[in-house]
C-alpha cells in the first residue's frame, strides 16, 4: 500500500484524531483531518489522563503542556458519604511502572489544543462534515462539506476517528454491538470548596450515598460533581439549577449557594464494533467504543488506539506489507471489549450496589488490596490501563 501519494484521511478531530494526525506527521505520513465543527470542541468530557497516556505524550512538550493545564492526583478513592469509611489507593506503587505515577485531571480539550498546535498550518479542515466515504481497488473517496460546497478527496486511507455516530463505521458496515444503559448522569462544575467540609478526599473520589451515588472529581480551580436525577424527573428537570443545588444540599447542607459554573446531562453505553476494519478504512477512539465513565477509560482507550495504528501505518510507509495492519484490530478489539468497556461496566456495577451489606462487602475488600502493596499494584496495574497495554503486545 503506498501511503506517500495520497494522504491518509482522519475523519475528526478530537482527541483521538488528533493524536494519529501527530503522530503521523511526526513521521513524514502526508495526513489531512477533517472535522465537522468550526473549531476545537471544549465539552464537558474526559478530565482523566492515566499514567500510560501520560507516558506516551511524554515528547515535544505535550505532557508538560496538559501538566501545566491540569493538577496532579497522586491517589483515588472509593467511600460512604455517611462515614466517611474509605479505601484510597496510591499510584506511587507503580513508580517502577510508569514515569508519571499519578492520574492527571485535566480537560480533554487541553489535549487536542496542543496536538493542533504541533501540527503543520492546515493539517485540519474545520467545518468540514465528512458525508461519504467510497472504497475502491486503489484508494478511498472521501466527500466533506464546506462553506464553498462539498469537495471529494482521494485517501490512501480513511481512519474514522468521529466519535459515537461515526460516519466511517457506517461506511465499513460494522455492528454496534451493546447497548444503552438507563440511568442518565448530570455533570457540573462549580467553585465550591468540597475539601472544605468533606474529610480526607483525595482528587478523584466515587461516592456511596444512601441509596445513590455521586462522584467528585477535582479541576485545578473545580470541583466536577457527578449526580443522578431524582425519581421520575425528566432530563430537563433534573438539569434546573434548584434541582441541582436541591441534589448538593442532600449531600451537603453548606453547598446550598453552590455556584454552577457548567452543567450537562448524558446518557451512557456500552458498545464495541463489531470489526474495526475493512480494507483501507479503519475506526478508533469512540467511532469503535463506548463505556461508563466511571475510570476515566474512553479517551485513553481511544488514544492507545491511535498509537497502535500509527505505529502500523508508519511501518507501512516505511516499506511493510499491508498484512501488518492485521494486528490493529487483533491487538486493540480485544482490549476495547475486556479491558476498557468491560471494566467500566464493572465499576460501574460495583457502584450501582444499593443493598447496605453488599457496598460495605465490596468497600472492606477494596480496603484490603489498597493497603497491600502488591495488590495495590496489580489492581492499579489494570485501572491505569498498563496491563491492557501491556496485554495488547502479546496478541
Ligand atoms: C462526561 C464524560 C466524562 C468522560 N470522562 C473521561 C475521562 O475522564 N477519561 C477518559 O479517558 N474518557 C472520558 N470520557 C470519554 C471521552 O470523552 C471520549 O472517549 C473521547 O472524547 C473520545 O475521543 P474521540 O476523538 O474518539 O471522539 P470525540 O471526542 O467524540 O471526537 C470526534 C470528533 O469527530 C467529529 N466528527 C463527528 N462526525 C464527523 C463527520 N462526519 N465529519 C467530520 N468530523 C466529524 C466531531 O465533531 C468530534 O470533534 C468521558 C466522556 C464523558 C461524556
Amino acid at each position: 500500500m503506498d501511503l506517500s501519494t495520497d494522504p491518509v484521511v482522519i475523519v475528526g478531530a478530537g482527541p483521538v484524531g488528533l493524536t494519529l494526525a501527530w503522530r503521523l506527521a511526526q513521521a513524514g505520513v502526508p495526513v489531512q483531518v477533517f472535522e465537522a465543527e468550526a473549531e476545537i470542541t471544549d465539552q464537558l468530557r474526559a478530565s482523566t489522563f492515566h499514567p500510560p497516556t501520560l507516558d506516551m505524550f511524554d515528547e515535544d512538550g505535550i505532557t508538560d503542556a496538559l501538566i501545566a493545564k491540569g493538577r496532579i492526583t497522586p491517589t483515588w478513592q472509593i467511600r460512604m458519604h455517611s462515614t466517611e469509611d474509605r479505601a484510597e489507593f496510591d499510584l506511587s506503587v507503580l513508580a517502577d511502572d510508569t514515569a508519571h505515577p499519578y492520574r492527571l485531571q485535566c480537560r480533554q480539550a487541553e489535549l487536542s489544543r496542543a496536538l493542533l498546535a504541533r501540527l503543520p498550518e492546515g493539517t485540519v479542515r474545520f467545518a468540514s462534515p465528512v458525508t461519504a466515504v467510497e472504497q475502491d481497488g486503489n484508494g478511498v473517496s472521501v466527500t466533506a462539506g464546506s462553506k464553498s460546497g462539498s469537495e471529494t478527496m482521494r485517501a490512501s486511507v480513511v481512519v474514522g476517528c468521529d466519535g459515537a455516530r461515526s460516519v466511517v463505521r457506517e461506511a465499513i458496515g460494522a455492528q454496534w454491538e451493546g447497548g444503552t444503559y438507563p440511568e442518565n448522569t448530570i455533570l457540573v462544575t462549580t467553585h465550591f470548596p468540597f475539601e472544605d467540609h468533606l474529610s480526607g478526599l483525595s482528587g478523584v473520589n466515587y461516592i456511596w450515598k444512601p441509596g445513590g451515588t455521586y462522584s467528585l472529581l477535582r479541576l485545578p480551580d473545580l470541583w466536577r460533581v457527578s449526580l443522578h436525577p431524582m425519581g421520575d424527573q425528566t432530563p430537563e428537570e433534573a438539569l434546573e439549577d434548584a434541582s441541582i443545588r436541591a441534589q448538593t444540599v442532600d449531600i451537603l447542607p453548606a453547598a446550598r449557594d453552590m455556584d454552577i459554573v457548567e452543567k450537562r446531562i448524558y446518557r451512557i453505553h456500552r458498545r464495541v464494533a463489531s470489526r474495526y476494519r475493512q480494507g483501507r478504512m479503519f475506526l478508533a477512539g469512540d467511532a469503535a467504543h463506548l463505556n461508563s465513565p466511571k475510570g476515566g477509560m474512553g479517551m485513553n482507550g481511544g488514544v492507545h488506539d491511535a498509537w497502535a495504528l500509527a505505529d502500523l501505518l508508519i511501518e507501512v510507509a516505511g516499506g511493510a506489507g499491508d498484512d501488518v495492519l492485521d494486528a490493529y484490530e487483533r491487538k486493540r478489539r480485544p482490549i476495547a471489549r475486556d479491558d476498557i468497556v468491560g471494566q467500566a461496566d464493572a465499576n460501574r456495577a460495583r457502584m450501582n450496589a444499593t443493598d447496605p451489606v453488599a457496598r460495605q462487602a465490596h468497600l472492606d475488600d477494596l480496603k484490603r488490596i489498597a493497603g497491600d502493596p502488591g495488590l495495590a499494584r496489580s489492581f492499579l496495574l489494570r485501572s491505569s490501563m498498563i496491563e491492557g497495554l501491556r496485554r495488547a503486545e502479546g496478541l
